[in-house]
């Protein structure tokens, strides 16, 4: 983002990719799953190439306020090694997630190795909740202790949230030839097929228009 104050290198392209990331799930830890197309497959569209892309992302998803991210990054220029250590582990719970919630979309059971995994990363986030006042009022928040962390642990939050909510059940992957995009589906009818109109929904009608008139030739 443009308030972002950057304090290692200049925007590169990679940033944009980050924040060109289309935010279609209804979620944000499926929006976070879906920063990679093509899980499992050897040329998937990734973009999250390092730990400045996840902290880009994450002001562009409004996981984190504009403070943060340019704190985070200051933070990330400082401790490189450990930057780079976080980011392979969310990465790592990227992966583990997406398993979990195509799971869910494909009515299967979630492999239980998966499960413990992502549990075990909530528990360690839980030892940075604080409860703090809000005028007459009290609310649950998070510290701020390690900032590179924070990411990771407020993705997970999100994910155990969904995880055991009735949204669950909502949990769709795009139709889209090539594409394992998931989002919640909250349309009316529960009929959406497409991560996007634009996108896959477009090409999958314009396949069919093809196959409409090859047909048509050969008759
Ligand atoms: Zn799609």
């Amino acid at each position: 983002m443009a308030d972002v104050k950057t304090t290692s290198r200049a925007s590169t392209a990679s940033d944009r990719e980050a924040l060109d990331h289309r935010l279609i799930a209804g979620n944000l830890s499926l929006d976070f799953v879906n920063t990679l197309n093509g899980h499992g497959r050897a040329r998937g569209h990734e973009y999250l190439h390092d730990f400045r892309d996840l902290v880009m992302w994450s002001r562009h998803a409004g996981l984190l306020p504009s403070s943060e991210a340019t704190r985070a990054l200051r933070e990330s220029s400082l401790h490189p090694f450990a930057a780079e250590r976080e980011f392979r582990e969310t990465i790592r719970l990227r992966e583990i997630l997406f398993r979990l919630f195509a799971c869910s979309a494909r009515g299967r059971r979630a492999d239980m190795a998966d499960l413990r995994s992502v549990e075990s990363v909530w528990r360690e986030g839980q030892r940075h909740l604080q409860l703090v006042s809000s005028g007459r009022s009290y609310l649950l928040g998070w510290d701020d202790h390690p900032i590179l962390e924070s990411i990771s642990r407020s993705l997970c939050s999100s994910a155990i949230t969904l995880l055991t909510s009735p949204d669950i059940e909502r949990i769709r992957m795009c139709s889209g030839e090539a594409c394992d995009w998931l989002f919640l589906d909250t349309s009316r009818n529960h009929l959406r097929r497409w991560c996007s109109m634009d996108e896959c929904g477009n090409r999958a009608k314009m396949r069919r228009r093809r196959l409409r008139l090859k047909a048509g030739q050969r008759s």
